[in-house]
């Protein structure tokens, strides 16, 4: 059998499974490489904003999420200490109307997730293999990558390889992009929860109160991810035998009493604990290499963005890949300024959101009082907040600017 490729993806998770699928379907000859031989819950990346769900919708994975139980999401209820439960359902949000044809936000576990895609690439005739040690990539004009597969070295050769190996990744090294990195601002710690069968399953919510900022997105039947930001301070909050109690104890608070079906559901999966921060890379590409999803820089997960990144990226490559013959590096400008941009905005978006829904102090708390009362007067106040949602492009360059910042933190 030849060893030579279109492609070789490094990766197999959302965007490497992904441009599997999409590049086979439209004849590429295509060797995916995953390291881990199971998908186990890295508890992230488990709800598509509207904007995502378009993308996964134009590369043509919509339906099979949804066959295999993707979960629409209708309402968003944002929670406030500094205001009455009945001020904050005064003002949620429906999420199916934001965009056309998008029934709101998608949420699915992302093991299955990622096994579902893997499963659809080897059915569209990609081999693809698991359990793969890469232990060399090499790229310019004859790309080729060395790995061990069930105690076998090979080598395969490729016109392309697609870096789609997430946050550490290795042929973002082989290629010599550089990663930017901003500060963490807090901390960010999740679990999944089994059993919370009075929180309403279409209702996604988020809320501050105390030291302790929540969100929570159903899957469906019972089945909620959570999340909790808190102080970088008190990094060790919720370590030990007692992390997991304690974290779920964090969800019970006075301005969202329906957290207690939260905070009594059954842990059903890890809790694990991440620095929330920014990445990008300036260029996502190099003779022989292209990067997609977090190899390519991600966003803080406070504003859930990184499988929409990921699903655009998947777009935008598979388009550019499928619309031309001659695959060298030029052809991905277009890729890099677009998502320059696009991951500009959002960090923008998301470093407003932390210092506004993540900071504890008295001032913090005035801060959140005086915001929440005036985007009621002044819709636009919270037009950062909309850019993850319909997408960071669908807004006017404005919002994305010191003045907006200002205008949201200082009235
Ligand atoms: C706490 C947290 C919560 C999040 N919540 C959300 C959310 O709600 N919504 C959202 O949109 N995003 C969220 N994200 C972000 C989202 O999970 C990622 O952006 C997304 O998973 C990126 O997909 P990927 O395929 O690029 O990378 P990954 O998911 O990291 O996948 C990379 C794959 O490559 C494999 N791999 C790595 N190295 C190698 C190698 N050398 N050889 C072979 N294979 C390799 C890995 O095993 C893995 O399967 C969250 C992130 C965090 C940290």
């Amino acid at each position: 059998m030849s060893n030579h490729y279109d492609l070789i993806i490094v990766g197999g998770g959302i965007g490497g499974s992904a441009l599997a699928v999409t590049m086979a379907k439209a004849g590429s000859k295509v060797l995916l490489l995953e390291k881990s031989t199971v998908f186990e819950d890295q508890v992230r990346g488990e709800w598509i904003a509207p904007w995502g769900v378009v993308e996964t919708q134009r590369v043509g994975l919509y339906d099979l999420l949804r066959a295999a139980g993707g979960h629409h999401l209708k309402t968003h209820v944002t929670y406030d200490e500094t205001r009455s439960i009945e001020e904050s359902e005064a003002v949620a949000m429906p999420l199916d109307v934001m965009l056309p044809n998008v029934a709101g936000p998608l949420c699915i576990g992302h093991p299955h997730h990622c096994q579902t895609l893997f499963d659809e690439a080897g059915r569209h005739g990609v081999t693809a293999l698991r359990g793969v040690e890469v232990n060399a990539i090499e790229l310019g004009a004859n790309p080729s990558v060395t790995y061990v597969h069930n105690n076998m070295q090979s080598s395969a050769t490729a016109r392309l390889v697609i870096g789609a190996d997430g946050r550490s990744s290795a042929t973002r090294s082989a290629a010599g992009i550089t990663l930017h990195q901003n500060k963490p601002h807090h901390m960010f710690g999740g679990m999944l929860v089994e059993g919370a069968k009075g929180w309403n399953d279409t209702k996604q919510a988020i809320g501050t109160e105390g030291d302790f900022a929540f969100l929570a997105f159903p899957q469906g039947d019972g089945r909620v991810r959570i999340y909790g930001s808190y102080s970088l301070d008190d990094r060790r909050r919720f370590a030990g035998e007692d992390g997991a109690a304690n974290f779920l104890a964090a969800f019970r608070m006075n301005c969202s009493p329906e957290n207690r079906h939260l905070a009594d559901g059954k842990q059903a999966g890890p809790l694990r604990s991440y620095f929330n921060n920014d990445a990008w890379t300036d260029e996502p590409f190099a003779e022989g290499a292209v990067l997609v999803g977090d190899a390519a820089g991600w966003n803080d997960p406070i504003v859930g963005q990184g499988l929409s990144i990921t699903y655009r990226d998947v777009r935008i490559v598979s388009e550019l890949l499928n619309g031309a013959t001659d695959w060298t590096p030029a052809l991905f400008a277009p890729y890099a300024e677009e998502r320059c941009e696009r991951m500009r905005r959002l960090r923008f978006a998301a470093e407003l959101t932390s210092v506004l829904d993540a900071e504890f102090s008295d001032e913090a708390r005035a801060r959140r009082a005086s915001y929440h009362a005036r985007s009621i007067a002044d819709p636009m106040l919270g037009a950062h907040a909309g850019a993850v949602m319909v997408g960071p492009e669908m807004l006017p360059p404005e919002v994305f600017t010191p003045e907006h910042r200002t205008r949201v933190l200082e009235g």
